[in-house]
């Protein structure tokens, strides 16, 4: 058996690997690829750089592209995000003929990748467009959304569905996400990946070196947000909140860390109004991490007493079950995918303001035994429901709904 299928089956039992086997055996080393916007910083690439090795390992010929652009389709795509979780955003027509143009661009250079492969994902709407350039195109394309899109401004979607329109199915987290469209449409939630830097368990004595180097002291309570800077994850919200739960917790110490995502043209100008209203509180650590600090990140997850995602929209936000995996019961914004993961009084509180985070931190911080009750039960949660192992196989499912799907019969090996 190979490295990394040997690695899970220990963490996620033999009968798992074998299901996965089983379907993958059905498909015969089919040629899949994912393409996406970022290498490094946000979701998508946090799952795509843990699933695209494990199918190679199950027989694929698994690839992942990157679509690449200037300034002005960055500042298009990231008007299309904020539009899809439901801001009202006018993207003038020459961005949208920039976001065309470099998807034209990038389907030339992708040509010998894309045209002759059996399934193509594409993640979310930077590189939608790029199926109108693949008319002689030979597998099944599917448009995978990672985005809150229950409430999207009209004009903007119904520009992005005209490419939508043209797939073959498309993948939603939650059905309250899912549109009309001409398709088959599936519901995959993400994942998170148990063996990685970023969830491996660590030494104590790394997790309190680590929160010494950030002048954190052990010894007092700590609630820990990790997120791009974003304003749909309220991070202003968050310090509002433990201003307002310091008052019942005076040693109360808030980390608020994140780092730049390539395709994320607003980070810098959202980490300086984060900065600002932290107004010098020493207790207030707002941290710019590197890509690739995830075992730091980890450790900041472990070293917190209550993990905060206090998203205001909210596709899945892997942040949460990573929180949760940690054993630490998650704050979560009511709103998207941290409904499925904080199981309100069981696996973390959700709230939708920053006084109802407030509270929740207070009645954490007052309740030890109540914490560690429920940091037990997130972990658990995680365990059955959101471990790497489950997205593949239902991917690999959906793979084979797609390319059997006529088929009266399909041996199953
Ligand atoms: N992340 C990271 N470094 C950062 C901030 C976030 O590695 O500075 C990771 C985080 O641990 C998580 C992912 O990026 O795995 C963010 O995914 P999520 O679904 O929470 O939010 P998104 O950024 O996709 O909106």
């Amino acid at each position: 058996m190979s490295g990394l299928l040997d690695a899970y089956a220990k963490a996620a039992g033999e009968d798992t690997i074998s299901h996965l086997r089983q379907l993958a055996s059905t498909l015969n080393g089919m040629k899949v690829v994912h393409v996406n916007s970022t290498r490094e910083g946000g979701g998508v690439a946090e799952i795509l750089c843990r699933l695209v090795p494990l199918q190679q390992e199950l027989g694929f010929d698994a690839r992942w592209e990157v679509i690449t652009g200037g300034k002005e389709f960055y500042q298009c795509t990231k008007s299309f995000h904020n539009a899809l979780q439901g801001n009202p955003v006018v993207v003038p027509e020459r961005l949208l003929k920039e976001f065309e143009k470099t998807n034209r661009e990038n389907a030339d250079r992708m040509k010998d990748a894309l045209e002759d492969a059996d399934a193509v994902f594409i993640h979310d709407p930077q590189p939608a467009p790029l199926i109108k350039y693949f008319p002689n195109r030979k597998g099944k394309w599917i448009w995978r959304c990672h985005i809150d899109a229950s409430q999207p401004y009209r004009p903007v979607w119904n520009y992005l569905r005209k490419f939508v329109a043209q797939y073959d199915a498309s993948v939603f987290s939650l059905a309250e996400f899912s549109q009309s469209l001409p398709h088959p449409q599936y519901l995959i939630l993400p994942s998170i990946d148990p063996l990685s830097e970023k969830n491996m368990d660590i030494p104590d004595e790394e997790v309190d070196h680590v929160a010494a180097t950030f002048g954190l002291d052990r010894s007092r309570p700590l609630a820990v947000q990790i997120s791009r800077f974003d304003r749909f994850k309220d991070p202003t919200g968050v310090i509002r909140a433990y201003r307002l739960a310091k008052k019942f917790s005076p040693g109360l110490q808030l980390v608020l860390a994140g780092g730049g995502a390539t395709d994320d043209p607003e980070g810098s100008t959202v980490l300086k109004e984060v900065q600002e209203a932290a107004g010098g509180d020493g207790d207030v650590h707002v941290l710019l991490l590197p890509a690739d600090a995830h075992r730091t990140i980890n450790a900041l997850q472990r070293a917190a007493d209550i993990v905060v995602q206090k998203s205001i929209r909210e596709g899945f936000g892997l942040t949460v079950t990573e929180g949760l995996w940690k054993g630490k019961p998650v704050i979560g914004g009511n709103t998207g995918g941290i409904k499925i993961q904080v199981i309100d009084h069981h696996t973390g509180f959700l709230v939708s303001t920053p006084e109802g985070a407030a509270m929740r931190m207070r009645y954490l911080l007052l309740n030890r035994e109540r914490r560690e009750d429920m940091g037990r039960e997130a972990r658990d949660y995680v365990r059955r429901n959101f471990l790497l192992t489950r997205q593949l196989r239902e991917h690999l499912t959906l793979m084979v709904g797609l390319h059997h799907g006529s088929e009266d019969r399909i041996g199953m090996g």
